[in-house]
């Protein structure tokens, strides 16, 4: 409609709310990455310092144990390890020789310990008769005597325990095998001290044998089963010999019990095995692990425990406290770090459900140079609960930006609203005041034409000057007409319009309207009609306005009559209402025009209204006036079908 103006208007909301409303948009948007940004690098440090409490923690329980293993292996007697941890965690505690590690069987002293005994005089020489007798004379009974007497002369259970084993053997060659089975019986009795140079204890020699000889199934197997559960070191000798001899029980025996137990000891020993093969695999790889730092001394400022093996053992080296040997503890991982994940006193610190990983994956946190190749994957629950409150304050931020992107933009809708209401006024205005102007013009310019006719006293004719009079006496009551109009509205506009109202006829007032325009009704060729029901009542009312309103209507019937040149005036009662209505034949209002033409200054668009003269004041007054005597102003119309305005007056109320 306004096009320049609308332009600029369009460009000012602009740059007022949808620049402002931008500049919040990315501003929001930053803060909600930012803040997600800082999410991710506090969860990133939490996760850090708790691996920092979990290396501390860790390195507390290792060291702890390391401590009590090196004082428990100084404090055992020589350098022998006779016995393993009372500790379950510790898998291995051992010397360190060079470069070298000491496994504990190698740092037995039995090996020696029965040499020596084997080679004292008076036993050696019978034994060594005895094996003569044996073997080169292939006499076993001889033989059989020789190692009784060897037996008989031994003064330690060792000596004894070899001289048995030989005889049994001597018997069985001679075929005494009562006998043979009753001494290996014996044999099998005697405790697993009683080893070999090998380490192996002779009781396996004799279950050997009475495997051998298909005998004492039973015995044998609870004897194997006694050596694989017994807490001390098997060497690898003893542990090889255990398994196969367990495995040959099985098959031999018929009895399910029996079977089930020695299969039970053949999955204990391979276990054992298992383990066997782990500490020789650690004494083979020792030197490339680098646990003693340069300098030669086991890291007494920076405790150093390394990952080793598939059941994964922590390894550290620490320098025994006198001398300058240094000891080795490997400690089983898992079951440091299932004390970690159980204690009472951790779960305060630390996390629940951590993980633990030894491989070069980039996952989890690392533990630092106390642990190297060692990772931690902590609990996702700490996590989530930080991912949980960042989630939260994001949408408390996208949740403040909305509500302050919607209080402005609804703002800036109200604004617009009546910056366009303001606008269209003002616009409506200006055209009011040209339309006045013009129709100022038109009865000035007559008044003024006529009286200077009569004036110039040109005009003799008695009828013309009559006319003329006439003339200037009608335009000059149009005029009238039309500053009292413009005067009311200014009065409305200012809230100073007061009504007078006083008994009165409508009646008289619609008759008087009618006069009133009957000469320039008359003079434009229209046919007026009349119709006054005089039955109603007098009622309270300004006359003069009502007059006014009526003008007002017929003055419009005349000015959109188009071709038409007949209008009806009414008045008549209808349920308790005084009823006037202006009917007229004319151009008639589009149904989307008849709530507006009310509004002060509207004048609908049609290319007809531009030539006719208005204001676009008359129904607003006449509505004004309507309403102050209770009443309002409706109209029926179709375009190209006339028009009827009605005035309707509550009587009741009036009288
Ligand atoms: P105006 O000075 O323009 O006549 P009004 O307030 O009296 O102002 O009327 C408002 C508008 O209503 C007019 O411009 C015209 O378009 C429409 N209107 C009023 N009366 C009639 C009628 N009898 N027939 C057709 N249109 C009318």
């Amino acid at each position: 409609m306004y096009p320049r103006g609308h332009k600029r208007q369009v460009l000012l909301f602009l740059i007022t709310v949808i620049v402002p409303c931008l500049v919040l948009v990315v501003l929001g948007l930053r803060i909600i990455g930012q803040e997600r940004e800082l999410a991710g690098k506090r969860a990133t440090e939490e996760r850090r310092r708790l691996a920092n409490a979990v290396r501390q923690e860790l390195l507390t329980v290792l060291e702890r144990i390391r401590l009590r293993e090196v004082s428990a292996l100084v404090g055992q007697s020589g350098a022998a390890v006779s016995a393993a941890s009372a500790d379950p965690a510790v898998a291995l505690v051992g010397w360190v020789q060079g470069d070298r590690l000491m496994l504990p069987w190698e740092t037995l002293r039995a090996a020696a310990e029965f040499r020596q005994l084997l080679s004292e005089a008076p036993f050696a020489q019978k034994i060594q008769q005895g094996e003569r007798e044996e073997f080169t004379g292939n006499q076993c009974g001889k033989a059989a005597a020789s190692y009784s007497a060897a037996m008989a002369l031994a003064r330690h259970p060792a000596q004894g325990g070899y001289a048995r084993l030989l005889l049994a053997r001597a018997l069985t060659k001679c075929g005494r095998r009562d006998e043979a089975r009753a001494h290996d019986l014996k044999l099998l009795t005697l405790p697993s001290q009683l080893t070999d140079e090998q380490g192996v204890p002779l009781a396996l020699y004799a279950a050997k044998r009475l495997l051998d000889a298909g005998v004492e199934h039973a015995a044998v197997a609870a004897r194997i089963q006694e050596e694989a559960e017994t807490k001390g070191w098997l060497p690898p000798a003893e542990a090889h010999m255990l398994s196969g001899l367990a495995g040959r029980i099985a098959p031999q025996t018929s009895e399910g019990a029996l079977r089930e137990a020695a299969e039970a000891t053949q999955r204990k020993i391979a276990e054992r095995i298992r383990f066997l093969e782990q500490a020789l695999a650690l004494q083979n790889d020792f030197p490339s692990l680098k646990l003693v730092r340069a300098g030669g001394q086991a890291g007494e400022a920076q405790p150093l425990w390394a990952p080793y093996g598939k059941e994964t053992w922590l390894v550290s080296v620490a320098p025994a406290p006198a001398g300058r040997s240094l000891i080795l503890v490997a400690v089983r991982a898992d079951d440091v770090f299932h004390s970690l994940n159980s204690t009472g006193l951790s779960s305060a610190v630390l996390p629940a459900g951590m993980r633990f990983l030894t491989t070069t994956e980039a996952q989890g946190e690392s533990l630092g140079e106390n642990f190297p190749g060692l990772r931690v994957v902590l609990a996702v629950r700490e996590e989530s609960a930080l991912a949980r409150q960042s989630k939260l304050q994001r949408a408390f931020y996208s949740a403040a930006l909305l509500l302050v992107l919607s209080v402005t933009l609804f703002g800036a809708y109200f604004l617009w609203r009546d910056v366009r209401r303001e606008l269209r006024l003002a616009e409506l205005r200006s055209q009011f005041v040209s339309s006045v102007t013009h129709e100022l013009k038109t009865p000035l310019t007559a008044i003024r034409m006529f009286a200077e006719t009569l004036q110039m006293g040109r005009t003799v004719d008695q009828r013309l000057q009559a006319e003329y009079l006439q003339t200037i006496v009608n335009e000059s009551e149009r005029l009238t007409r039309l500053l009292n109009n413009v005067l009311d509205f200014a009065k409305i506009e200012q809230g100073k319009k007061a009504y007078r109202l006083e008994p009165a006829s409508l009646a008289d007032v619609v008759r008087a309207a009618a006069r009133a325009m009957n000469y320039p009704l008359a003079q434009q060729g229209f046919a007026l009609r009349v119709q006054v029901d005089d039955g109603l009542p007098p009622v309270r009312a300004d006359a003069d306005a009502l007059q006014q309103a009526i003008l007002n209507l017929l003055t419009n019937a005349m000015k959109y009559s188009g071709q038409s040149r007949e209008i009806d005036l009414r008045l008549r009662r209808e349920n308790g209402y005084a009823v006037i209505e202006v009917t007229d034949r004319g151009v008639g209002i589009a149904p989307e025009e008849q709530e507006r033409i009310f509004e002060k200054f509207y004048r609908a668009p049609t290319p007809e209204n531009g030539l006719i003269p208005g204001a676009g004041l008359g129904l607003a007054l006449a509505e004004h006036i309507a309403a102050a005597h209770g009443g309002r102003v409706a109209v029926r119309s179709a375009p190209g079908q006339g028009s009827t305005f009605t005035i309707r007056l509550p009587l009741e109320r009036q009288s």
